[in-house]
C-alpha cells in the first residue's frame, strides 16, 4: 500500500440541495482511495478520478483538521453554514480505514464538530469507530450523532469475498449494538445489495431481522451500480472466480448506461421485495422523522419529507409528483413561509402538495408522511 499525503483547498463538500438519505447538507471525506477494496466500489470507476490503483494506493488530506477549522468556524463565514447533519465517510473512501489509526484525521474532525455544535451523521463499515465513541456520545448528548453501517448482506462468508479488507457483518453488527446501547441512534445501509447473490428475498431478510433484533432505527436499502471500465472489470473478474454461472445474467441487467444503472424492472424488483421485508418488521425505510425534525430549516424539512415520501410512494411501484416539487423548493432562496399564497407557481407544486406543505409550514409535520410511514 502507498500513502501520499497531500494538501486540500477545501473539505466541507456542498451539496446542491440537502441529501434526504443522510439529512445532510454537506459531506467530507479525508481519505482518497480505500484500503477497504470492496469489489463494487464504485469509487474505482474512473468518473472519480481517484488516482493510482484502488484498494492500493491512500491520499491523505494532511490539512484537513486545519481547513475544517476555517469552513466551521461561524466567526469567519458571511454567511452562516445550514444546519442539517454534516455527513462523514462514505463516497470514495471510508474515515475509518486503518489510516485513520494513525493520522486520526476523523476523530479530529469529531473534535471540531463537537466544538461548533454540529450533529454528524457516520457512515462506515470498519468498527474502529468503537475508538471515538466517547466524542460521538458527547456529540450526541449536545445536538446529534446518528451513527450508520453499510452492509451488502449480514453473510460473512459472501462479505469476505466482496468487502475483503473489512470486519465481517457480524463483527459491523456488534459495534451497531455498543452504540444503541450508549444512547446513540443507529442506522444500517443495506447497500448495495449485489444482483443474484445478496438480493436474494431469504438474505435481504435475514439482514432487517438483525437490524431488528440490535435495535436499529432504520435500514435504508438500494441496489447496486456498475459503471464501464474499470469498476466493471474488475468486478467481473471477482464474479468469475467466484460465481461464474451468473454473468449473462449480470450482462442483462447492466447494459452501459453511464451512472452504471442496471434495468429498471430489475431495481423495481428488489425494492418491492425489501419494502414487503421492512413492513413485516415495522423497520422505518428513511431516518425517523424525530431524527431530524429539530435541526432543519422549514424549506430542508420541507424537502426531506416530500422526498422521504416520494420514496415511500416509489417503494409501492407508484409515481409521484413530490421528488419534482422537493427539487423545486431546493431553488429557492426566500423560505416557504414568505411565500404561501404563492407556492402553487411552483415547478411540480399542485393543490395537493401544497397542502403538505402549508400543514408542514404550519404543525412541523405532514399527516400524509404519517400514514405512509405507518402503513
Ligand atoms: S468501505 Fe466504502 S469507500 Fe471503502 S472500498 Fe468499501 S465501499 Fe468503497
Amino acid at each position: 500500500m502507498t500513502i501520499r499525503e497531500i494538501e486540500a483547498k477545501s473539505i466541507l463538500r456542498k451539496h446542491k440541495k440537502i441529501d434526504s438519505w443522510f439529512v445532510s447538507q454537506y459531506g467530507m471525506n479525508f481519505y482518497g482511495g480505500c484500503a477497504h477494496n470492496c469489489v463494487y466500489c464504485d469509487g474505482r470507476s474512473e468518473k472519480y478520478q481517484v488516482g493510482g490503483e484502488f484498494g492500493k494506493d491512500v491520499t491523505v488530506k494532511v490539512n484537513a483538521v486545519d481547513v475544517l477549522r476555517r469552513e466551521l468556524d461561524p466567526k469567519r463565514k458571511r454567511t452562516p453554514l445550514k444546519r442539517s447533519y454534516i455527513g462523514v465517510g462514505g463516497g470514495v473512501g471510508d474515515s475509518y480505514q486503518p489510516i485513520e489509526k494513525k493520522y486520526q484525521l476523523t476523530r479530529k474532525a469529531l473534535k471540531l464538530m463537537y466544538e461548533y455544535k454540529f450533529p454528524v451523521h457516520m457512515l462506515t463499515k470498519s468498527t474502529l469507530i468503537e475508538r471515538d465513541i466517547d466524542i460521538l456520545k458527547k456529540i450526541s448528548e449536545q445536538n446529534r450523532a446518528v451513527v450508520s453501517f453499510s452492509f451488502s448482506s449480514v453473510d460473512d462468508e459472501i462479505s469476505a469475498i466482496f468487502e475483503p479488507g473489512v470486519p465481517p457483518p457480524s463483527e459491523r453488527l456488534k459495534t451497531l449494538a455498543l452504540f444503541k446501547s450508549e444512547g446513540i441512534p443507529c442506522g444500517m445501509f443495506l447497500l448495495p445489495v449485489i444482483p443474484f447473490i445478496t438480493d436474494k428475498p431469504e438474505l435481504m431478510e435475514e439482514s432487517v431481522k438483525k437490524a431488528t433484533e440490535v435495535g436499529l432505527d432504520f435500514v435504508i436499502f438500494g441496489g447496486m451500480t456498475l459503471k464501464d471500465g474499470r469498476q466493471k472489470d474488475y468486478f467481473f473478474n471477482v464474479l468469475k472466480e467466484h460465481y461464474p454461472d451468473i454473468i449473462t445474467e449480470y450482462q442483462k441487467i447492466y447494459t452501459g448506461d453511464k451512472w452504471g444503472q442496471a434495468s429498471g424492472e430489475y431495481y423495481d424488483s428488489i425494492n418491492l421485495t425489501f419494502n414487503r421485508i421492512a413492513k413485516k418488521y415495522k423497520m422505518p425505510k428513511r431516518i425517523p422523522y424525530a431524527l431530524f425534525k429539530d435541526i432543519l430549516s422549514e424549506n430542508d424539512l420541507v424537502i426531506v419529507i416530500l422526498e422521504h415520501i416520494d420514496y415511500l410512494l416509489k417503494l409501492e411501484g407508484k409515481r409521484s409528483p413530490y421528488g419534482y416539487a422537493a427539487y423545486s423548493i431546493s431553488q429557492l432562496k426566500e423560505p416557504l413561509s414568505a411565500m404561501k399564497g404563492e407556492l402553487r407557481k411552483l415547478k411540480g407544486v399542485g393543490r395537493t402538495t401544497e397542502g403538505i406543505i402549508l400543514e408542514i409550514l404550519e404543525t412541523g409535520n405532514s399527516s400524509y408522511y404519517e400514514k405512509l410511514l405507518k402503513s
